[in-house]
């Protein structure tokens, strides 16, 4: 592995194809796989993952905007793309690169069926999304009969799945919400694919719903790959490598006397004598203030080096005062020595905040 010279977050693309293919093992009735790369694969890179991935056989994309979906398109992706919340004013865009909209509620079915009526296209593939207890986006159960009317009366579209969010999948508290979710889903497909006669692919389950609920895997799942982990399940963690490590290096040491202060508005006085290391890696990199003042921590030659002062916009400083360490030296920030959510526990919220903050500022670079 290249040592760090600089920050850079580091994405080890074999522990994505061992996780990938863990996720695979656990598939049942051969459903078909969408990998979900919304928000930049969740901070880390959404090309250069999609086309991997593809590669490795993944059926579906996914992701959260238009203007996602045509990156992944400008980087050479050819597997279908579901845009999972397309906003109207872009249906143009949508149509130019063949992605495939969400659509959510009746205002915007009937928008892009307009919209496709007028552009005179021919089936063109739609996703129809029901909400089913999360309470986000998606259809009502009253709404069966203006989708089904609307989707009939119309040979511009075509309905190619029809699919649910589980709300609490990870949660085995929530196990009956869960799988009262699963069974008006059911219902509800049930009832729109008679209508329609024809069936479009179903869907429901995210990672943790391919890990907990192998009655819902219906005809496809979709899954972020665990790309840094999986919330709180240790034992399924195992099963799981961690996909992306954030390093930088010492850029100076300090020394300081006690009563010495650091950091703008001098938030740390020293309290006895102290060492300290400054880090290229600020808030502007994506380390919140809140890890600043003692709470976060990130690991130089295997020793936890807290965060002492206000995290500055391109800097932080640690306290090194106990570890034996030189200007120049590699610093882990997260990665598989001391993982993303472990940080993100220290300033109160979740590795997915974390991650997806890592600012395009950082090099991203792939090893395997
Ligand atoms: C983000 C998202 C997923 C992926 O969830 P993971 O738990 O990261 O696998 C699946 N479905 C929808 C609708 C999503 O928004």
């Amino acid at each position: 592995m290249p040592k760090a010279q600089e920050t850079l977050l580091e994405i080890n693309l074999s522990a994505l194809q061992h996780n990938y293919n863990h996720l695979k093992s656990r598939i049942q009735n051969e459903a078909k796989f969408l990998a979900v790369v919304k928000a930049y694969s969740y901070g880390s890179d959404p090309c250069e993952i999609a086309l991997f991935l593809e590669k490795l056989g993944v059926d579906y994309f996914a992701v959260a905007y238009i203007n996602e979906g045509v990156q992944l398109r400008n980087a050479g992706v050819t597997k279908p793309i579901l845009v999972l919340h397309p906003q109207t004013v872009n249906f143009n865009i949508l149509m130019e690169h063949y992605l495939e909209p969400s659509l959510y509620n009746v205002k915007i079915l009937k928008e892009f069926i307009e919209f496709a009526s007028a552009h005179n296209l021919k089936h063109y593939p739609v996703h129809l999304k029901f909400n089913t207890g999360l309470n986000r986006l998606g259809f009502s159960e009253n709404d069966i009969n203006i989708i089904t009317e609307s989707c009939m009366n119309a040979n511009s579209i075509h309905v190619t799945s029809m699919f649910s969010h589980l709300a609490a999948s990870e949660d085995l508290n929530e196990k009956a919400f869960s799988l009262n979710q699963i069974e008006s889903f059911k219902r509800i497909s049930n009832n729109v694919m008679e209508r329609l006669g024809y069936k479009p692919m179903l869907h429901m389950c995210n990672t943790s719903g391919i890990l907990n609920f192998p009655e819902a895997h219906f005809d496809m799942v979709r899954s972020g790959i665990g790309l840094y982990g999986f919330g709180n399940s240790e034992k399924e963690n195992k099963n799981f490598i961690p996909i992306g490590t954030l390093k930088t290096i010492i850029s100076q040491i300090h020394f300081l006397n006690e009563g010495d202060s650091l950091g703008y508005n001098r938030s740390f006085i020293s309290k006895s004598p102290t060492k300290t290391a400054t880090l290229p890696i600020g808030h502007a990199d994506g380390i919140g203030r809140q890890y600043g003042k003692g709470k976060g921590y990130v690991i130089i030659n295997n020793k936890p080096a807290y965060i002492i002062g206000n995290v500055c916009m391109d800097m932080i400083m640690v306290d090194i005062t106990h570890i034996d360490c030189q200007e120049g030296d590699e610093v882990i920030v997260f990665g598989p020595q001391a993982s993303a959510e472990q940080l993100a526990e220290t300033a109160q919220t979740i590795s997915y905040e974390l991650i997806t903050s890592i600012s395009q500022r950082v090099k991203r670079i792939f090893i395997k």
